[in-house]
């Protein structure tokens, strides 16, 4: 794998070898890509996903890395960060992103043309491509609450529009988990609104967020999905985890479902903290805390 060089391959497209995927994660940790590129075009990602599959290279694509844990091996093959494409449109009352855009800059561009419904992912830090793989959600406020259409961009490189209906998405869920496509962009209806009101809400759920949450801190969010009839950090509370540290890793004291990096972590450090939160929790109230963070890389 390593003898190709795919920035001879791909000249004047940056491209970067054995890259440590910590410069780019959320928590700061995670081991290197074998390959490391950022298509600007639908055109150039297809050409990365084309020459990976006819050279039998594993394939990785991955938005702003805010719900990602990258294990110290790294990621072997090629990994595509999307974030250079970035595109946002309005049409009427319909808002388009490319997958890299920033979700918190389509809920700016909504804002801006008086558009309501998207307020509710005024904080989230993921890219539009990564909000729709984990049908984020926030504050009563979900993607598929809003989204219409999805490109995409199939392992066989063939490009193709889903309607919302086939996104199969749900609490933290969508489609493109099973089949493995790329989201390229999506669309998103929304309602004619008042400026300010908009404005107010979308304020407002970002003091909530930072009064609740170790924004001061790197964190990948919450690092448990909620179990049906608990909350994570409810549940992390009681049984006296709060603080819990390995090594860099800690359970926030502010908020029992995100763990923070105080310094020096590394992702060992962060699973270890999840092995053991998941253990306790499960040996006193016998509920086990499916992770919501995608935990991907070589041991
Ligand atoms: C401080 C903080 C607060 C957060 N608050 C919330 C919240 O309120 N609600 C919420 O839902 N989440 C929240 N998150 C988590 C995170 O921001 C969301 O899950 C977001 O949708 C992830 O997007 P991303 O671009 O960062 O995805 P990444 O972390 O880069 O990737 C996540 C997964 O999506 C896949 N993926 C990413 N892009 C694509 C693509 N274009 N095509 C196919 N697969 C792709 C990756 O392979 C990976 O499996 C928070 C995170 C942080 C750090």
């Amino acid at each position: 794998m390593q003898q190709l060089d795919l920035q001879a391959t791909f000249p004047g497209l940056t491209v970067m070898q054995n890259e440590p995927l910590a410069h780019y994660t959320n928590t700061k940790t995670g081991g290197p890509a074998d390959w490391l590129a950022f298509p600007k075009t639908r055109e150039e990602a297809a050409g990365f996903v084309t020459f990976a599959r006819e050279h039998d290279m594993p394939l990785t694509v991955i938005g702003n890395a805010s719900n990602l844990i990258v294990r110290e091996g790294g990621i072997r093959g090629l990994v595509l960060i999307l974030t250079a494409m970035k595109a946002i449109s309005v049409t009427d009352n319909v808002l388009t992103a490319d997958a890299g855009a920033a979700l918190i800059e389509a809920t700016e561009v909504a804002y801006q043309h008086n558009l309501t419904g998207f307020e509710f992912a005024a904080g989230i830090p993921g890219s539009v491509g990564g909000a729709v793989f984990m049908n984020a959600g926030a504050y009563g406020g979900e993607v598929k609450d809003i989204i219409t259409s999805v490109d995409v961009l199939t392992r066989d490189g063939v490009f193709k529009t889903y309607p919302a209906t086939v996104m199969d998405f749900s609490y933290r869920h969508s489609l493109v988990q099973e089949n493995g496509d790329i989201v390229l962009g999506a669309q998103f209806t929304l309602a004619a609104g008042q400026a300010a009101t908009i404005r107010a809400q979308m304020d407002d759920l970002n003091a909530r967020r930072a009064a609740k949450q170790p924004l001061e801190y790197p964190s990948c969010g919450s690092v448990f999905k909620r179990p049906t009839g608990y909350f994570a950090g409810k549940l992390i509370t009681d049984s006296d985890l709060r603080g819990y540290t390995s090594g860099g890793a800690q359970v926030s004291r502010k908020h029992a479902g995100f763990i923070i990096n105080v310094g020096g972590a590394t992702a060992t450090d962060y699973l270890a903290v999840i092995a053991h939160v998941q253990e306790t929790v499960f040996t006193k109230f016998g509920v086990h805390l499916e992770t919501e963070v995608r935990i991907i890389g070589e041991n």
